[in-house]
């Protein structure tokens, strides 16, 4: 079992065998699979954030200096929202699904049943590091399992709350958080669970698979990569620069999955758009962005340097047309546009998770397309045209996790759209019903009676019995 020092759980392989062991017996129990349970979970969770939003502000201040306003709308309404979602319509999706039989199997019924997977491991990130460890938790406990959760460690203290809140609030023999890094994660990793949700970067993704795969235990992988932007030149050019900033620099500065990574937009157009983006950036965050309340900071010094290599590389450092400032005492990075940088700069092949934007020129905008499609396939892609046949035109050839035509990142706040990735970018899928989905069984189920027993079925298999 966890045990704190100094308020440091600590887990090792032993312990967390007996963790595990401990809710394989709370699960056998049947508690979890019961309606009343799972509501119970999903109300406490709403009070919860009810109860402690300042607390939850105030760790999320203290891990990335994160606005108020967005912590309070992107981490915990949105997760409120959820838990809503499925309180209404958990007993809908609990419910057996009718299927069709044929004539194969006359006279019988069927139905889906959708059964609890068991004990599961929920992983998460950083960087909305409250609505990362609890929205996938939701659709756990909708759909009847016992659940860990191990928060990140690079936000220590949203996860130091997470550990307290959850102990506190839900149900502690059914639902644990592990704190902790490598080491605990590792542990953890050891231990047969019945799914695996991870959130985070493809090289980690592939160390829980392959522990995964040991238990032959399903994954969710929700995973990122570089989400582009492609600007036509027909479009409302101040609509669209400020959803990409509320996209971009809106989303924790930059540090979300599903923020526009890089633009492609043509040659000719380009400096309207920069022109553009230095207008409202400055009526958004001042002159000063530095000193802006409305910016996250870079989470810590491992990824101030990160994304500094990114800015620093010969070929790019030229390019930057707009910000560039950097704080590295206090790791704060301004809203940086840079335009025309080479197609094989740091910057435009790694995820920049970040406030750098690159603008990538071509001659006319269905030459985007081929610059997406030449990378790996992006969490999410995002077009602003006004022209039918090139909307068609990328719904056909995109291949990304999800795509928004004249908009960024709101897909996300869609419950009835699957939010995942594709390639690179992740397998599986959650939020709405999705997440009920992602934590079930679908376990199909055939009833016959004992009328028309079909000779043909038996041996001796002779043609004769086919009538032939
Ligand atoms: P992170 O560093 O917080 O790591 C994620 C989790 O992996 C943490 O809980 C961490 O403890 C664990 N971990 C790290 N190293 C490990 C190891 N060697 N073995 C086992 N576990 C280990 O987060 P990150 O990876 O920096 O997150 C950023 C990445 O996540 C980006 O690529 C981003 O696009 C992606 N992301 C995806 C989504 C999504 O929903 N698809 C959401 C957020 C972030």
């Amino acid at each position: 079992m966890t045990s704190e020092v100094e308020n440091k759980p600590v887990i090792c392989t032993e312990s967390a065998k007996e963790l595990v062991k401990e809710l394989r017996a709370s699960f056998a129990t049947g508690k979890t699979k019961s309606y009343e349970w799972r509501l119970t979970q999903l109300n406490a969770m709403v009070k919860m954030m009810e109860e402690k939003e300042p607390q939850i502000v105030a760790a999320l201040h203290d891990d990335l200096s994160k606005p108020e306003l967005e912590s309070s709308i992107y981490e915990i309404a949105m997760l409120k929202n959820s838990c809503r979602l499925a309180v209404k319509n958990m007993k809908h999706w609990m419910m057996p699904e009718k299927a069709k039989t044929s004539l194969v199997t006359f006279p019988s019924s069927a139905e889906i049943v959708s059964e609890p997977l068991g004990v599961v491991l929920v992983i998460s990130a950083w960087n909305y590091p409250f609505l990362l460890s609890l929205d996938p938790i939701v659709g756990a406990i909708a759909a009847g399992n016992a659940i860990v959760l191990k928060p990140s460690e690079i936000a220590p203290a949203t996860s130091l709350l997470l550990a307290r809140l959850v102990a506190e609030y839900l149900d502690s023999s059914c639902i644990k958080v592990v704190e902790g890094a490598v080491p605990e994660t590792a542990a953890l990793l050891e231990q047969k669970w019945d799914k695996i949700l991870y959130t985070g970067n493809g090289r980690v993704a592939r160390i829980v698979m392959a522990a995964a795969a040991k238990h032959l235990t399903p994954v969710v992988m929700e995973l990122g990569g570089k989400c582009p932007v492609i600007v036509d030149s027909d479009i409302n050019l101040q609509v669209a620069t400020r959803r990409i900033i509320a996209g971009k620099w809106g989303c924790n500065n930059g540090q979300a999955c599903i923020s526009p990574d890089y633009i492609i937009t043509m040659k000719d157009y380009a400096q309207k758009l920069i022109d553009s983006f230095k207008c409202e950036l400055e009526r958004f965050y001042g002159k000063n962005p530095l000193e802006s309340k409305d910016l996250s900071r870079i989470v810590n010094s491992n990824h101030f340097a990160r994304l500094s290599k990114l800015l620093d590389e010969d070929k790019v450092s030229s390019k930057i047309v707009h910000g560039g400032e950097r704080d590295k005492e206090n790791l704060k990075i301004t809203p940086t546009i840079l335009l025309d940088v080479p197609r094989d700069s740091l910057i435009m092949n790694e995820e920049i998770f970040g406030p750098l934007l690159p603008v990538f020129l071509v001659d006319k905008v269905e030459d985007s397309f081929d610059v997406i499609n030449s990378g790996t396939k992006p969490l999410a892609a995002y077009l602003f045209t006004n022209k039918k046949k090139l909307k068609e035109k990328f719904v056909a050839t995109v291949s990304a996790g999800g795509l928004v035509i004249n908009d960024t990142t709101v897909h996300l706040a869609e419950p009835t759209l699957p939010f995942g990735g594709v390639g690179d970018s992740g397998m599986g899928a959650y939020h709405g019903k999705f997440s009920f989905d992602a934590f079930s069984h679908k376990k199909a189920v055939l009833y016959r009676g004992f009328a028309c027993d079909a000779f043909v079925r038996y041996p001796p298999y002779t043609r004769g019995k086919l009538g032939l």
